[in-house]
């Protein structure tokens, strides 16, 4: 199941009758407790994190900057640690690397704010860029969520994923979390 991404902070909970290709409304991280139930979110450039607690609740999220200034990855933690998950674990899909996502600087300097100024770096070109792969590894340590596996290729450059800021595309890759 997934849902319509709106770059926003809002978490939908699975319903326990849910069809499994069910889109459950508008909002950019799923979280379940349910058995055989697959998550997923879209995306080509955005970052994007699988979370896997040990009760068993599993949550997907997709995060671009606005994402990361709503705070959605730690709105989500929060949210699995309320179903009772002591240890979470994460699994980190690719996102645009900094040399590639030149970023303006009223937003950036919001950025880090939350995330410090190592959120901050530099394009291929010399220009201000935003290191999304950055934030997300400093949410996760301050969270004390674990990260068992972490793609580092950059979607617009490696030539291995689809890319909105390489073609336009409108392909997307999908992070699809199962529990069974
Ligand atoms: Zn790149």
């Amino acid at each position: 199941m997934t849902l319509n991404q709106i770059h926003s902070n809002n978490v939908i909970g699975v319903p326990l009758d849910c069809h499994t290709d069910a889109v459950l409304g508008d909002g950019d991280a799923l979280i379940s407790q349910n058995k055989n139930c697959a998550l997923a979110v879209f995306v080509a450039d955005c970052g994007n994190v699988g979370l896997i607690g040990d009760n068993g609740t599993i949550a997907v999220v997709h995060c671009g900057w606005r994402g990361l200034e709503n705070q959605i990855i730690q709105k989500t933690v929060n949210e699995l640690t309320m179903t009772g998950a002591n240890e979470i674990y994460s699994v980190i899909g690719p996102n645009i690397g900094p040399e590639c996502y030149e970023f303006g600087e009223e937003e950036l300097n919001r950025l880090i704010l939350l995330y410090g100024h190592k959120a901050r770096s530099k394009t291929a070109d010399n220009k201000a860029s935003l290191d999304i792969g950055y934030c997300i590894e400093r949410t996760m340590q301050e969270l004390n969520v674990s990260m068992v596996f972490k793609v580092d290729d950059c979607t617009k450059c490696s030539g291995k994923f689809y890319s909105y800021r390489h073609d336009a595309t409108p392909k997307r890759q999908a992070m699809v979390l199962y529990f069974n």
